[in-house]
């Protein structure tokens, strides 16, 4: 890092071509905005990345090995070496020791300003090696004797290539000189949360003050670092609340609890909903209740019985007289539901319709046509629910089964799809997740969703015990394959991820079907994955829950949603390969029934450090939330959201998981704010999203 502004630094003490000025004037501008730099508030904004201490010089006999120090001395010999490889060796001397300068990008000029004699001052790692002390690279600049050195730290800003630091600083000290640095907060605000004011605490981090505390300001803890933390968590809640308000005043048909068919679902229920899913129950027919339109997210862990409280709010809606949706991600899921949702719910006479984009056109043709004339009312599917083609009659509800599978932009088309006769009405939509958001994300990226919560599971589960296997030991899982099933159980064995190639992943599978059938040819041993055709997906999976195929091989098909309850043990190949979330989804699809499961991580080694922790937390722990705050840790907000949610601006100076307690100050601000000071909220988006905020979860 410290080499790399080194050479950035002094590319640009290279005199100037003044003929092509207005070129690079422009190329400038360019870059800048590559940075995100477009005007004052953007460079004033720009904060350090870190400081270098130029405030004194060492004496170059006092300098220690692998410290970064910055010394003084007078040229004694510069020349270009060739061998080993052609580089510039300066040998510099301060009167206390020699040190060697080696330089192995130079340019001409560089050599004549350091000829004999000339005083330079340079910073630097110092390294002691068999040839005495010397930099690779150094920093340097000449210097009169007896120039006085800076008083206070100096800046390194974040700088795109072809901008130099200099540049960088003459800018942002203008920029510091006309924009206007008043501050955005209240001062009942500043001082209840005791914030910095934001002209001191910008011009802190941009001239730090020779006194200034450098721990703190090196770990960011330092007042001025927090009070540009929270301003920058403030802007988002804004954002995000303003969203929340512009959602509510959108028009969305208002649906009575209560009504006869939600009645008589949970009297045929085969089971007593548990606490928590009448706490979320609760919670979701409430919204459905109001004018404007509900966006509410149902996370609960795999096997929380989530898809009973999305047929009751299915059921909500159709008592009112509207349609409702069901989309899946994949067509095994939604199948999945639609014999499940079917069978409970044509039971109760409501006609529920089945649309994905593998139907025959013919079929396909006939939903559509049910769904249009609204003699369907419960529609479920995949993708095909969104297309063009596809007209409801009155949709009044859209659920959204394992929403973070799907693009924000898929979301929005579902909720595009209810004209309800030009009454200018949207849907109230449902989301779900089974991959629970950590407290701190759900607060931030997702503060415009309603959140309800299952955190308990059905009674009678037992938990699913976990083990580390070397994939060497596999003849003893087969072995124990074996004994499974003669205990009655079922078994998945799920093949490895390869990412790089879907033909591969689908060999493997072919193969390791080939394998078990030959090492247990006493039993039914199936395949599945996702080339197969529909019909012969679906017949796997009735041979597979009727119990006839006893061992399921199958690529990550099974991932989500998959409910076999008498399928006990697991075997998961090559599982270093997956990700926390995934193998935690993989995991869920056992532990569903009365039997005592087991899940076994068949692992090559050597492991990578990241795949032994996740494969350690796997072993340790079958909470979700627990999973997925570990893999927050492990992966960063910016990949754990994944690329899907993308259009999500991030944050640039706070950090989830240590500025957690600045979120909930920063919520409760946001409220305030725009209820007592919408002016400053104003004045605040601006500054920091500088009218380019988006809508973050439209
Ligand atoms: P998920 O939240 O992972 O989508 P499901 O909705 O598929 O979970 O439910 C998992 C299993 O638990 C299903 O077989 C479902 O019928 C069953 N189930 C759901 N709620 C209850 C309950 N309250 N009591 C007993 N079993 C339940
Ligand atoms: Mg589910």
């Amino acid at each position: 890092m410290a080499r790399a502004a080194a050479g950035v630094a002094k590319k640009a003490t290279l005199p100037a071509s003044g003929a092509s000025g207005l070129v690079a004037a422009s190329a400038r501008a360019l870059k800048l905005v590559r940075l995100g730099l477009r005007g004052d508030a953007d460079l004033v904004l720009h904060l350090p990345l870190r400081y270098e201490d130029e405030t004194s010089v060492t004496p170059i006999d006092h300098a220690i090995g692998g410290d970064v120090v910055q010394v003084e001395g007078v040229v004694q010999d510069c020349e270009v070496q060739y061998r080993p490889r052609r580089q510039l060796v300066v040998q510099l001397a301060d009167g206390s020791g020699e040190l060697t300068l080696r330089f192995l990008n130079f340019y001409g000029s560089q050599i004549k300003q350091m000829a004999v004699g000339t005083r330079l001052r340079v910073r630097g790692e110092l390294r002691s090696g068999f040839f005495g002390r010397e930099m690779v690279h150094p920093k340097c600049h000449v210097v009169e004797e007896g120039a006085p050195l800076p008083d206070r730290l100096t800046p390194v800003y974040p700088a795109g290539e072809g901008l130099s630091q200099t540049l960088l600083r003459s800018l942002i000290t203008r920029a510091l000189k006309s924009y206007p640095l008043d501050d955005t907060l209240p001062d009942a605000l500043r001082s209840r949360y005791r914030l910095m004011p934001f002209g001191a605490a910008v011009l802190a981090l941009h001239f730090p003050q020779p006194d200034v505390n450098e721990a703190a300001l090196a770990e960011r803890s330092h007042p001025a670092w927090i009070r540009m933390k929270f301003d920058e968590l403030l802007a988002q809640q804004l954002s995000l609340k303003r969203a929340q308000q512009a959602r509510r005043e959108r028009n969305a048909p208002p649906l009575r609890a209560g009504g006869p068919l939600v009645q008589h679902f949970l009297e045929q229920l085969p089971f007593a909903l548990t606490g928590a899913q009448q706490r979320v129950w609760r919670e979701i027919s409430a919204d459905l209740l109001a004018r404007y339109p509900m966006q509410r997210l149902l996370q609960g862990d795999v096997g929380s019985g989530k898809t009973v409280v999305a047929a009751l709010a299915a059921l909500q809606a159709i008592d009112n007289g509207y349609q409702a949706a069901l989309m899946a991600p994949t067509e095994i899921l939604a199948d999945q539901h639609f014999r499940k949702l079917s069978v409970w719910i044509e039971a109760l006479g409501v006609p529920v319709v089945w649309l994905s984009g593998s139907m025959k056109r013919k079929a396909r043709n006939e939903s559509q046509a049910r769904v249009e004339s609204g003699q369907a009312r419960l529609i479920i599917g995949t993708h095909a629910l969104i297309q063009d083609a596809v007209v409801f009659e009155n949709l009044g509800l859209s659920i959204v089964d394992e929403q973070h599978r799907f693009g924000v932009a898929q979301r929005l088309a579902l909720r595009a799809k209810s004209d309800n006769a030009g009454q200018n009405q949207v849907p109230h939509q449902l989301m779900m997740s089974a991959t629970p958001i950590p407290r701190t994300l759900a607060m931030t990226y997702y503060a415009d969703l309603e959140v309800s919560t299952i955190d308990e599971l059905p009674p009678g589960r037992t938990p699913v015990v976990t083990r580390l296997i070397d994939a060497g030991r596999r003849d003893e899982v087969i072995a124990r394959v074996h004994a499974a099933v003669l205990e009655g159980r079922q078994v998945y064995w799920v093949c490895p991820l390869i990412e790089e190639s879907e033909v591969l992943q689908l060999q493997t599978a072919v193969d390791t079907h080939a394998v078990l059938s030959a090492a247990l040819p006493d039993l039914m041993v199936g395949l599945i994955h996702g080339r197969l055709p529909t019909a012969e997906k679906a017949e796997v999976m009735d041979a597979f829950t009727l119990g006839a195929v006893q061992v399921l091989v199958s690529t990550t098909v099974i991932e989500v949603g998959v409910d076999v309850p008498n399928a006990s043990l697991m075997v998961i190949e090559h599982a270093e390969r997956f990700g926390l979330s995934q193998l935690h989804q993989l995991r869920g699809r056992v532990g569903r029934g009365s039997a005592a499961s087991a899940c076994i991580l068949l692992y090559q080694t050597p492991l990578s450090p990241t795949a032994r922790q996740r494969l350690r937390t796997m072993r340790e722990t079958t909470d979700g939330f627990e999973i997925a705050r570990r893999d927050l840790e492990l992966r960063g907000p910016g990949e754990f959201l994944g690329q899907r949610q993308s259009g999500m601006a991030l944050l640039r100076f706070a950090d989830l998981s240590s500025d957690a307690w600045l979120v909930d100050q920063a919520r409760d601000a946001a409220v305030e704010m725009l209820r007592d000071h919408p002016q400053l909220a104003d004045q605040h988006l601006q500054r920091w999203m500088g009218g380019r905020e988006e809508f973050l979860k439209a």
